[in-house]
């Protein structure tokens, strides 16, 4: 999972400040790089850095970026598998792909070459290209975006005013002042030329499965964002609704885990009508590079990330609510803080059912051999962790909760089970 941005008009426009402001609400999808490509009067230019936006682009490149069509790119590198850095420029058009295409043969250069090339050739291409994956292109004459049939990563569309943007996440569209349109479907090939749009769909049947990625739900989106028509916050509200149901607790107060488990925790806490508490502060001038910087002492950096608030997790039974847990390192981690600062219990309650196998798409990890509840017992977990009662979501109530039948859920499936999926 990356993040991909397409601005596009065919009048005098600078779609710069677009691209600029409107990485930044997909910033959360990928941290390792961003790169911004435009295209002013048929001449492309690329700018592209590692780190992060903030860190990278001052708003001052609108001066030398100029352009009235542009797409914005944040990498999220799973296990370094992607060798092309996004977006790539050929003369007067510009691409971005988020994901892996598994053709052999597979080049940018062909890509570029088709997608310029006659219309319906580009479908009959796109329909021998094999992947996970979500693209946005154009050049002066023509914007397309496509998404792979197995619908597993999320692509809008949207206008503000004559232009037209395509967005991973709908969040960046409305970030940017602009109107959500829909979201692409599973294999559909969209086309945007001066006098017409229109789509083709390379679906291989009509029942085509449309497996959006469950982490997305869970974890990678923004919670303002529009999934399958489903709102993330909402989702994510009904899953921490499910974990009380499925399991509930008297006599405790509910705490989320900042960032991605507060929103679960407010839904265990109208569920449950137990008091919500903030248990945490957490630190908004730390970033990722702070993180980074200090491996040396990673404990010392992860405390002053997140700390606990004495008055509030003192001498208190606390249910404490977390989205997921991969390697098993936060939720050690905050548990210990909580007993630290006087917590009399602590009961974890995960909004996801335990993650078992990493799945190719969200996870970056290498093997099962990293992911804790792949490897210990409930009954270990809960030990290993140090927490007073430990529950995981069902795969059921999961389901349930998001209101989805089908999702690529493969993080809940044990190993055994891969071969017939
Ligand atoms: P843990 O400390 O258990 O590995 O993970 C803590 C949090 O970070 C969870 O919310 C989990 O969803 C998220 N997380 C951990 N590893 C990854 C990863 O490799 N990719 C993504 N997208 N999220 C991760
Ligand atoms: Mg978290």
């Amino acid at each position: 999972m990356s993040g991909l941005l397409g601005v596009f008009s065919f009048e005098d426009y600078t779609v710069f400040p677009k691209l600029y402001y409107g990485l930044y609400a997909l910033q959360h999808r990928g941290q390792e790089s961003v790169g911004i490509g435009t295209i002013n009067q048929q001449q492309t230019q690329i700018h592209s850095k590692a780190g992060l936006i903030s860190e990278n682009f001052g708003s001052n490149l609108i001066e030398t970026m100029p352009g009235n069509k542009g797409i914005g790119f944040v990498e999220y590198n799973t296990l370094g598998k992607q060798q092309v850095k996004m977006p790539v420029a050929d003369e007067n058009s510009l691409l971005a792909i988020d994901g892996l295409i598994e053709n052999d043969d597979f080049s940018i250069q062909s890509c570029l070459k088709a997608l310029n090339g006659a219309l319906e050739n580009i479908q009959k291409y796109f329909d021998k290209i094999r992947g996970k994956f979500t693209l946005i292109f154009m050049n002066d004459e023509r914007f397309v975006v496509y998404k792979s049939k197995d619908g597993i990563k999320p692509l809008s569309i949207g206008k503000i005013g004559q232009s037209m943007v395509a967005s991973s996440e709908t969040c960046a569209i409305e970030t940017i002042g602009g109107k959500i349109i829909r979201e692409i479907q599973p294999g559909e090939l969209f086309v945007q030329t001066q006098t017409h749009s229109f789509s083709y769909y390379l679906t291989d049947s009509f029942d085509s499965t449309e497996n959006l990625d469950a982490f997305e739900f869970l974890y990678t989106a923004r919670p303002d964002s529009i999934l399958d028509g489903i709102s993330v916050y909402q989702a994510r509200f009904r899953l921490g609704e499910a974990l009380w149901q499925e399991n509930p607790i008297k006599d405790a107060i509910v705490i989320g885990a900042p960032d991605s488990g507060i929103i679960a925790s407010l839904g265990y806490a109208q569920a449950s009508n137990l008091p919500y508490q903030d248990g945490f502060v957490r630190n908004r001038y730390v970033g990722r590079t702070f993180i980074k910087a200090t491996e040396l002492d990673r404990e010392q950096g992860l405390e002053v990330k997140l700390t606990p608030i004495r008055q509030n997790v003192s001498n208190r039974n606390i249910i404490l609510v977390d989205d997921s847990i991969v390697r098993g390192t936060t939720i050690q981690r905050t548990v210990k803080s909580l007993k630290e600062m006087g917590a009399h219990s602590v009961h974890v309650r995960i909004a996801s059912p335990p993650i078992v196998y990493p799945g190719e798409i969200t996870l970056d990890i290498k093997g099962k051999e990293e992911l804790f509840a792949a490897n210990h017992s409930l009954e270990e977990m809960k030990t290993l962790i140090g927490c007073d009662s430990l529950q995981f979501l069902s795969l059921d109530g999961f389901y349930r909760a998001i209101g989805r039948t089908e999702m690529y859920d493969k993080y809940f499936k044990p190993e055994k089970l891969q071969e017939e999926y």
